[in-house]
């Protein structure tokens, strides 16, 4: 993610523990017991108590959409997962008014529908082990819901966008919503025959019926929940193979010609820019790449996978920013949400990293240009790798993170920081990364005691001294 905003502001209303009140729709007797059993509401993020859920698996998602440009989003969504302990009850996070839930494993009652955490429970425990189909049925108007002070849908007369970080899916399909829970999406959207729909990965097949169409998008790897987006409006598209990659590149209509032409021109680097990325970091890990620019302006970019959707002041920095984002953040997923440096330090490494590969300064000169003209102050209040839910995309996240990399590649050389960058992109390729893992990794691979410059880069709220062991 790229914001212009100075901060994302995330209001916390959290309720600790599992106390939070529900409304039940049921009154169906439950077995004795098997409220011993429910999966935790979390699962298990300090930062986010309420995202993601214990005792569960999601495999895939096939996700049955229809959008009605009033505001209307109706569907069902069909979730394949595995119960990971044995549940008397189990949540999925949603924020839309449900109608239905059915279980491929026999009968079941919910509540806590349109409240975050939609409580699911099978008359029957489930045991361990166990391979389900869920089926969760819903209408309403996504623009009417809020979690923790957000309100996320993006929808203008003619356009609409589903995109949004750390929290999008809960206002289109019921998630285990956090990074930890990677699956497969298939999305079909369904929208009037006017429009188009863009999403991840590949477009499968359209089914026109009437004034309808359905978009069937699918194939974008194992996702987090986040990074599934669509948009739906009407679009210029370009579509090829380039670099033996397939792309496919969209840009509102809505937009004026002069515009979307400067538009399409700019999103056409991108197959060349992953090229690039991949000759530095290491394979590509998805089968598609692309862009989107709509005419909607939430005041970000975000690295949606496989396509990253981007305002209209669309530049090269800002893409190779959200392709990096490819391998940093979407194959290799924060763990919690702490870890976010890793995805929007590397980020915006390496969009200097491509400013000294294009004939501009190299990354070392920029540390130092950087860390001089940031006398101590605010700048260097913040854990890097503890940055609080509030400033979770600060500042000093992206700058701070981009230094550090700078600085460890002074530290440790050249060609171990290439190897470094290789060997995590495959370690941890279609997983998760912490600072930990890093650090230890290069360590490993330097031969070096790396924990004071961790340390000082980004675990303590100080400048760090200007020493050749910090890499400056
Ligand atoms: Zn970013």
């Amino acid at each position: 993610m790229l914001t212009r905003l100075a901060t994302v502001l995330v209001a916390l209303g959290l309720v600790a523990g599992g106390s939070a009140v529900r409304q039940s729709t049921s009154n169906d007797a439950v077995a004795a017991g098997s409220s011993t059993l429910a999966g935790a509401m979390g699962i298990g993020d300090p930062y986010f108590p309420e995202d993601g859920n214990g005792g569960i698996d999601v495999r895939s998602y096939a996700i049955h959409d229809r959008y009605r440009f009033s505001g209307w989003l109706s569907g069902w969504t069909r979730l394949t997962l595995r119960t990971t302990e044995r549940l008397g009850s189990f949540d999925l996070d949603f924020l839309l008014p449900v109608s239905a839930v059915h279980l491929s494993t026999g009968p079941a009652t919910f509540s806590g529908t349109d409240h975050h955490e939609l409580r699911i429970q099978p008359r029957r425990p489930l045991a361990t082990g166990t391979t389900v189909r869920v089926t969760v049925q819903y209408a309403g108007h996504p623009s009417r819901h809020s979690y923790l002070g957000e309100s996320n849908w993006s929808a203008a007369e003619g356009e609409v966008e589903a995109v949004n970080e750390p929290h999008m899916a809960p206002w289109w399909f019921p998630a285990n919503d956090h990074p930890l829970d990677k699956a497969r999406m298939d999305v079909h959207i369904t929208v009037p025959s006017s429009k188009q729909v863009v999403s991840n990965g590949r477009l499968i097949d359209v089914r026109r019926h009437g004034r309808r169409a359905t978009y069937h998008w699918g194939g974008g790897g194992p996702m987090a929940t986040y990074l599934a987006f669509f948009v739906a409006g009407r679009f210029a598209i370009h579509q090829g193979t380039a670099h033996h990659l397939p792309y496919c590149l969209a840009v509102s209509r809505l937009l004026r010609p002069g515009l979307r032409h400067a538009a399409m021109r700019d999103l056409q680097q991108t197959p060349e820019i992953v090229a690039w990325l991949r000759h530095q970091v290491g394979p590509y890990p998805f089968s598609r790449t692309g862009g989107v620019v709509t005419s909607l302006d939430p005041g970000f970019s975000l690295e949606n996978q496989t396509r990253p959707v981007y305002p209209v002041a669309v530049s090269r920095l800002l893409m190779v920013h959200e392709l990096a984002h490819q391998w940093f953040g979407d194959s290799v997923s924060v763990h919690h949400w702490a870890d976010v440096w890793l995805n929007e330090g590397f980020a915006t490494y390496m969009e200097h990293r491509w400013t000294e590969g294009h004939g501009g300064p190299t990354t070392s000169r920029w540390l130092h240009e950087a860390y001089n003209a940031t006398p101590a102050g605010s700048f260097w209040d913040l854990v890097v790798a503890d940055p609080g839910p509030r400033d979770l995309f600060d500042w000093p996240v992206y700058q701070r993170g981009a230094m550090t990399l700078a600085a460890l590649r002074n530290r440790i050389g050249n060609h171990t920081f290439g190897h470094l960058l290789r060997s995590w992109t495959a370690l941890h390729r279609h997983g998760h990364g912490t600072t930990d893992a890093l650090e230890a990794l290069a360590e490993k691979q330097s031969g070096q005691d790396l924990t004071a410059f961790f340390d000082a880069w980004v675990r303590q709220p100080s400048r760090p001294a200007e020493t050749a062991a910090n890499g400056l």
